[in-house]
């Protein structure tokens, strides 16, 4: 698809200059030429009095759709451990791999990291391909752009998944640009839905109030990034065997415009939601941030960690990295406790998937109830201090 202008209906009247919100449109001896930053969004094409700009299906379908096939998962490694969010790309990656009859691959980037072509072949990929150099020690944007660019483009996978972690978010569209692609951010849902072969993205769209499901038809590969958390981890088997390929990894000066001068990681007490058996979440119904103390109090006894609701996190009662939800941390805890959290839709997408869900509220009708396994109807501050009393008894 591109836009067009037909030069002998042009009348010069700038109209569609005007119009275009990405200044994609200049004069030149009167006419008007359509600049490379043009989006296709078909603005012009409403405003042009004169039938003289339209949108024609040239560019369309120019890839060969035989020459891209396999799977391919973007291994993100850090300090040599492969991040949780692997697992679940290679579990979600077998499933298309096996619906397209092609190969799940993995690609990973660091130095000294031969050890992990083992682990992900484990988790199911049939191909590794590897770039080991000292330049990659560390995430650098555009290191990993140039090694995994060149790599999508000699070996042309039909599908790259990335997780939506800081990095899958940073590199993702990079490497999608590289490779003059489209790239869905933040999916919750893949399927192959056509004989085409074509990726049904799935992601939540307007604040989470509906989901929408993006196509990528024109060209290859199809990427997406996933949410963390979301899919079915792949099992690990050491039985498995597999292809190791190493890629070639050559750096000019000038490739890499960055340099890490230190890496400072953060003080903060850091929650691992994703990997909790029991989380006990709190939200605007504990009143004031004291109330985190008791459900810290509550967690602790239970063997879990605490999350929170945006309304929380917003107060400033808690930390970020302790939100549930849309904007935070996806999870599937055995046990998920909702204490005071109404159960808006965007704090619902990341959570409902826990296996038992006991909410604790004092407005029966609140939307939460409506997700429970187990609902307690009755200010948190007495049922709380009630069940850790149970608990007590029971372990004496
Ligand atoms: P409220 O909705 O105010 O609910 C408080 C509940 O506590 C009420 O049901 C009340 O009956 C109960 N209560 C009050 N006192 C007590 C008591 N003493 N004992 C027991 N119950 C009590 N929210 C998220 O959580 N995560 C997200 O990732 C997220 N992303 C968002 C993204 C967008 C684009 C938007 C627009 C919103 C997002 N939100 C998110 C906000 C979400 O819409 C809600 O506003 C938020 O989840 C409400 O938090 P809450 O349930 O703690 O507060
Ligand atoms: Fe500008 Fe949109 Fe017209 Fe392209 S299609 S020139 S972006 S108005």
């Amino acid at each position: 698809m591109a836009v067009k202008i037909i030069n002998e209906n042009c009348k010069g009247c700038e109209l569609c200059v005007k119009a275009c919100p990405f200044d994609a449109i200049t004069m030149e001896h009167k006419t008007a030429v359509i600049q490379p930053g043009c989006t296709q969004c078909g603005n012009c094409i409403e405003v042009c009095k004169f039938d003289a700009i339209e949108k024609s299906e040239e560019a369309a379908q120019t890839f060969d759709r035989e020459a891209y096939r396999c799977v391919w998962v973007f291994a993100e490694q850090r300090e040599g451990k492969l991040m949780p969010a692997v697992a679940e790309l290679l579990g979600e990656g077998r499933k298309l791999a096996d619906e397209l009859n092609t190969e799940l691959c993995a690609v990973v980037l660091g130095h000294q990291i031969s050890d992990l072509a083992s682990e992900l072949i484990g988790y199911g990929a049939e191909k590794v391909y590897i770039g080991d150099h000292q330049e990659l020690d560390t995430y650098r944007t555009d290191a990993y752009t140039k090694v995994i660019g060149e790599a999508i483009s000699a070996y042309k996978p039909e599908i790259v998944l990335l997780g939506a972690t800081h990095i899958g978010r940073d590199l993702g569209p990079c490497l999608a640009v590289k490779a003059d692609t489209g790239l869905t951010a933040d999916c919750t849902r893949l399927e192959i839905g056509d004989e085409e072969r074509n990726l049904h993205q799935t992601r939540p769209a307007f604040g989470g109030n509906l989901m929408a499901t993006i196509l990528c038809p024109h060209s290859r590969p199809q990427m997406a990034t996933v949410r963390p958390g979301v899919m079915e981890a792949a099992v690990f088997d050491p039985q498995r065997q597999g292809t190791v390929i190493p890629l070639e990894v050559n750096f000019q000066k000038g490739d890499i415009r960055t340099k890490v001068l230190e890496t400072v990681k953060s003080i903060k007490e850091q929650v691992s939601l994703s990997d909790a058996d029991i989380i006990v979440s709190g939200g605007s119904g504990l009143g004031s941030g004291e109330g985190f103390a008791l459900l810290e109090e509550f967690a602790k006894k239970l063997g879990g960690v605490v999350g929170a609701s945006r309304a929380a996190v917003d107060a400033g009662w808690i930390d970020h990295s302790h939100l549930i939800g849309q904007t935070g941390s996806t999870v599937r805890p055995s046990i998920y406790f909702a204490c005071g959290i109404s159960g808006a839709i965007q704090h619902l997408a990341g959570m409902d998937g826990s296996d038992y869900i006991v909410a604790i509220n004092k407005d029966a009708h609140a939307p939460i109830f409506q997700v429970a396994d187990y609902g307690l109807i009755g200010d948190l501050y007495e049922i709380i201090p009630c069940i850790m009393e149970e608990l007590d008894r029971s372990h004496e």
